[in-house]
């Protein structure tokens, strides 16, 4: 089969592999429809998250169902399924009593652990997300092997297209668990950082959940664009505006009830910033998440969906302290939120596919991981067709 095949950073090609088998009772083999470039895909991309070794890259993919092994009831050959990017047995502790699916104990047996550090103890499995995850070849790719099938998989609608929703397998339950996480009561000014797809999914949640104000930040002004349009918020230029004494001067001066951060590590800097990084042994920057810090009032809550990889120097753990900040971080529980949400898009509540800027045909994967890395072509969100 046809799959984009990472080789090292800013080298992914579309290979010829063997295509994939079933190697488990609980396995099903998906034959992919529709998948994306994600903003977590990049952090590989650009050496962020290294490996060593050569996988398929992709974790947000639908498809039909191939072949199902024999433990697998749930879903049979020819449905049409969205699944979600982590790879969670659903038995154990975390996938079972805790509901927090990206921290399965089982399905990442190498590198899992408690300890969560930079190269040990890692979470559970992910799609298409380097050894430390698992290994697991992802979903750009014309077939993928999707464990644990009789508890990720979800069937949808044959009413919906794949645009509709392809984006339940991540963007949507990320941005919606941002918003979750900060338990809007109504009445809220929730303001988020970045406005590329995993933006605009927290906006538009805010939106669901009852804010009263929501305001996309962003430094490039044709995303901060897109974000008035598909996500009716008001926007600010980070690049142009101090973030913090503008919210402020909106919200009485005490600051925004909710900061989320959906930029993460990859913030731009300049190239001073990039040395000063790179030899203090960071990953990338948490220069969003401080000004996250300074934007949200006293008592606010941050929630943090944006992906950190390493520790950070610098990081403002007194203000945290003094104004009485809740931080919530992590991978997105995808499991926990998909089925209800699979109903706002089926009721109409919620519209997802207007982000898609680019519709591509797998061979061309090269190509849209250029464009949405350098943010050419007015680039938002990358659907690949393989
Ligand atoms: P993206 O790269 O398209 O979006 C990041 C946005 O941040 C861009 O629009 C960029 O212009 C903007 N930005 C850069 N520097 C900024 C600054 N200083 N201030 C404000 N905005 C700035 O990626 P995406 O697909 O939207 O993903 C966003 C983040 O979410 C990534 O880190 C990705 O890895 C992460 N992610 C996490 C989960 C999860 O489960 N937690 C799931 C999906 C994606
Ligand atoms: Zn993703
Ligand atoms: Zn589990």
């Amino acid at each position: 089969m046809k799959a984009l095949v990472y080789h090292k950073p800013k080298h992914v090609s579309v290979d010829t592999i063997p295509d994939p088998i079933i190697q488990d009772s609980r396995d099903a083999i998906i034959r992919v429809t529709a998948t994306a470039i994600c903003g977590s895909d990049l952090h590989i991309y650009n050496g962020l998250i290294p490996d060593k070794q050569k996988f398929v890259i992709g974790h947000e993919f639908m498809g039909v169902v191939e072949e199902t092994g024999t433990d697998v009831s749930n879903i049979k050959r020819g449905d049409r399924v969205v699944v979600p990017f982590p790879i969670s047995c659903g038995q154990c502790y975390f996938c079972q009593q805790q509901h927090l699916h990206t921290q399965c104990e089982n399905s990442n047996p190498e590198f899992y652990g408690p300890e969560g550090d930079i190269t040990k103890g890692k979470g559970g499995g992910l799609f298409g997300y380097t050894s430390l995850y698992g290994g697991y070849d992802g979903g750009q790719a014309e077939y993928v092997r999707v464990p644990y099938a009789d508890f990720g998989p979800r069937k949808v609608p044959d009413s919906l297209t794949d645009d509709q929703v392809l984006f339940l397998t991540d963007i949507f339950p990320t941005g919606y668990s941002s918003i979750d996480w900060a338990n809007l009561q109504g009445g809220e000014t929730v303001v988020v950082f970045g406005c590329g797809p995993v933006g605009i999914m927290a906006q538009k949640s805010a939106w669901l959940k009852g804010a009263e104000r929501v305001i996309g930040v962003d430094i490039q002004p044709y995303r901060l664009e897109k974000a008035r349009r598909a996500a009716n918020v008001e926007t600010i230029n980070a690049a142009e505006q101090d973030v913090a004494e503008v919210v402020r001067s909106m919200t009485e001066g005490r600051g925004a009830d909710v900061c989320v951060d959906a930029v993460g590590m990859e913030a731009d800097r300049d190239i001073l910033d990039k040395a000063l990084g790179t030899l203090g042994g960071q990953a990338g920057t948490a220069e969003v998440l401080e000004n996250a810090f300074n934007t949200v009032r006293r008592g606010g809550t941050v929630t943090v969906v944006g992906v950190y990889a390493s520790n950070y120097n610098q990081f403002p753990f007194g203000k945290i302290f003094d104004k009485a900040i809740t931080l919530k971080a992590g991978q997105a529980p995808v499991q926990r939120y998909i089925d209800q949400l699979l109903e706002h898009v089926k009721n109409g509540d919620v519209v997802l596919d207007d982000i898609i800027t680019h519709r591509l045909p797998l061979s061309e994967a090269e190509h849209g991981y250029k464009i949405f890395n350098e943010k050419k072509d007015d680039c938002l969100k990358v659907v690949l067709q393989p």
